[in-house]
């Protein structure tokens, strides 16, 4: 718990939140500036700045709270669909510093939606820079997903 975190306040309490659900590990609320009807917030209890930073564990706790939680959100808000978002660092528009995967209801109906693509989906890229990037990348891995990157 970190004194400084919004987050970590959340859930000791100290600070009001609509709350959604919880269990040992993870706590569910609602994002008090919705993007779309029915914005929620999963998080882990135990503080972690970042996607960088969290444990296996919690982010695999989070990660499945999130998946519950949609599609209960879908069910019962009768939504079209739903984003994730997690951002990581300021510059990918991360504004609190706990670990949190966003839950985002979308709706066809856009009285319930705000949200807008923010890259044009449809343009192609630069095929010889697509096969740049994506073979530094494979090499850097060693071509594996199963091995952590440090
Ligand atoms: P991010 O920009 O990805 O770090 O997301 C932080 C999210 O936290 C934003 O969507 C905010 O609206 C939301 N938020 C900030 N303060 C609170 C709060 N006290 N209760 C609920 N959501 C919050
Ligand atoms: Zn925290």
């Amino acid at each position: 718990m970190s004194d400084q975190c919004l987050f970590c306040s959340i859930v000791a309490g100290n600070v009001p939140s609509v709350k959604v659900a919880e269990d040992d590990t993870t706590y569910a609320f609602m994002d008090i500036n919705p993007g779309s009807d029915g914005h929620m917030l999963v998080i882990p209890k135990r503080h972690s700045k970042d996607l960088f930073e969290i444990p296996a564990d919690d982010l695999t706790a989070v990660t499945l709270a999130a998946q519950r939680i949609a599609k209960a959100a879908v069910a019962e808000f009768d939504a079209d669909g739903v984003n994730l978002l997690n951002c990581c660092g300021a510059d990918a528009w991360q504004t609190v510093f706990h670990f949190h995967l966003h839950v985002i209801p979308r709706y066809v109906d856009k009285t319930r939606d705000r949200l807008v693509l923010p890259w044009q989906p449809g343009t192609p890229g630069d095929i010889e820079a697509i096969v740049t990037l994506g073979s530094r990348l494979s090499a850097t891995l060693d071509g594996r997903l199963s091995a952590t990157l440090d």
